[in-house]
């Protein structure tokens, strides 16, 4: 008997682990419900939980048991190979720190070995070469195998643990990879094509909504590359580029750990960032009087999703124009987000805050008022989630923009100079 532990890989198909397991023996599913990842938003805790439920159902159409235990995964692990007497445990190597601390625990805790093999991304991001900047980075992309099938049966065994219920405070989709892999057909076949000019569009309906799948690796990065590629185009160069964004995200993390805590650009350490709580409520509840913002946060609060560009101007919004921390800001956002994800939305923010992911220089600030006429030339997201506002200028705003703008460029000279990011350097 072996077993496959699952964390943020919650599929069957193009999963490496699980193949190499069945290849040793008889093999039982395993996911461990780790308070440190339990420790999130209802939206957030309901979601992953949908998902190891849809996991277990799809053991079991196979034949096969998903084991589901709740507590550490150092003691539940080894707990779960004892009682079933495994001779090994596998499964798919994780990058951001706290799952390195895990396995790390786990593989000292277990009597048996634990396997860790590449998970299937697009460029590993454990790179030996440390890069700070997306371009070089993406150039190492060589294109992308084919995704591995998921196995056709699985042996039969029993059950253990209970997936428990969970209350969700937003809407979900439909959880697990069949659906996953539904809505990668359904937006390769409608909107691949279109997504390069599409995709800024502030509704969020110029991309594929995969996002909160790959967050709990219901879906393969791979897969989905492959297929785009093999239908070709520019739509699909665009869209691989995008999720390269994610990989380097991890890469990032991976490379530079202290990034959660600290600017990528370490010269912002220095920032006079504002504990202001009225202008953070005013942001994180959408009431700032700056309509795309608002609708922004709306739309975020009350579905757990936003689309790329909302999500760059409302983060920029809080750093650049009201001096947020960062930090906070970034916490409260991941957490009312569906896919919210350490690696990505840590890069999200240090992005769109200019604190050292964006090859940008810092003067790079949105206009919010153009940003809305530009990518909702017709109004219709603002009319679903800030009806108040006739247009997108803003009304009674918490701050004016001009004055913020200059603001926020004058901080940001004093600190920087003239001079744009720090070369590349060794992580
Ligand atoms: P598509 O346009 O269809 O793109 C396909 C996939 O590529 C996405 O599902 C995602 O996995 C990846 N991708 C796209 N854009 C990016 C990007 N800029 N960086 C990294 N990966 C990308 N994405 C998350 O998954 N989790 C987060 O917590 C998160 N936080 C963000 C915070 C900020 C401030 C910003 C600016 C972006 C953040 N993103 C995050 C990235 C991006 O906005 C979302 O991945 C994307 O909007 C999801 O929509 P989609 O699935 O339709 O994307």
């Amino acid at each position: 008997m072996v077993l496959v532990w699952h964390r943020a890989d919650l599929r069957l198909h193009d999963h490496p682990a699980l193949l190499e397991a069945l290849a040793r023996g008889p093999a039982v599913g395993l996911v461990v419900l780790d308070p440190h990842n339990l420790r999130t938003s209802p939206r957030r805790r309901a979601w992953f939980l949908e998902n190891v439920r849809a996991l277990r159902k799809a053991y079991r159409a196979r034949g096969g048991a998903l084991w589901v235990l709740e507590g550490l995964p150092w003691e539940k692990v080894p707990e779960a190979a004892r009682r079933l007497r495994a001779k090994a445990v596998y499964a798919l190597r994780s990058y951001t720190p706290y799952g390195r601390y895990r396995d790390g625990r786990v593989q000292e805790a277990l009597p048996v070995p634990l396997h860790l093999l590449p998970a299937p991304h697009l460029i590993p991001p454990d790179l030996p070469r440390a890069y700070r900047v997306y371009t070089p980075f993406a150039r190492r992309f060589q294109g992308v195998e084919a995704p591995l099938p998921a196995p056709e049966a699985l042996p039969r065994e029993e059950e253990e643990g209970e997936v428990p219920g969970a209350q969700s405070d937003v809407p979900l989709p439909e959880p697990g990879e069949e659906a996953a892999r539904g809505r990668l057909r359904a937006f390769l076949e409608a909107k691949l094509a279109s997504y390069a000019e599409e995709r800024d569009r502030l509704d969020g309906e110029g991309g594929s909504r995969l996002s909160p799948y790959f967050a709990l690796g219901v879906l393969s990065l791979r897969e989905a590359a492959f297929r785009a590629l093999a239908q070709g185009g520019e739509g699909a160069r665009k869209w691989v580029s995008e999720l390269l964004w994610r990989d380097f995200s991890y890469h990032l993390l991976h490379r530079f750990p202290w990034m959660a805590e600290r600017p990528l650009d370490r010269r912002y350490e220095a920032f006079p960032w504002r504990e202001d709580e009225e202008a953070f409520q005013a942001w994180y509840r959408g009431q700032t009087g700056v309509p795309l913002v608002d609708a922004a946060m709306r739309e975020l609060r009350a579905t757990g999703f936003l689309s790329n560009r909302a999500r760059m101007v409302a983060a920029q919004f809080a750093v650049k124009y009201l001096l947020l921390p960062w930090r906070r800001c970034e916490e409260a956002f991941r957490h009312l987000l569906l896919d919210g994800d350490r690696a990505v939305n840590l890069q999200g923010w240090q992005w769109a805050g200019g604190l050292g992911v964006d090859a940008a220089p810092y003067f790079r600030v949105f206009n919010p008022v153009l940003q809305g006429e530009k990518h909702d030339p017709e109004r219709r997201w603002l009319r679903r989630w800030a009806p108040e506002y006739p247009s997108y200028a803003p009304k009674d705003p918490v701050v004016d923009l001009e004055e913020a703008r200059r603001r926020y460029l004058e901080l940001a000279r004093g600190l920087v100079g003239q001079a744009t990011l720090p070369p590349e350097e060794a992580g």
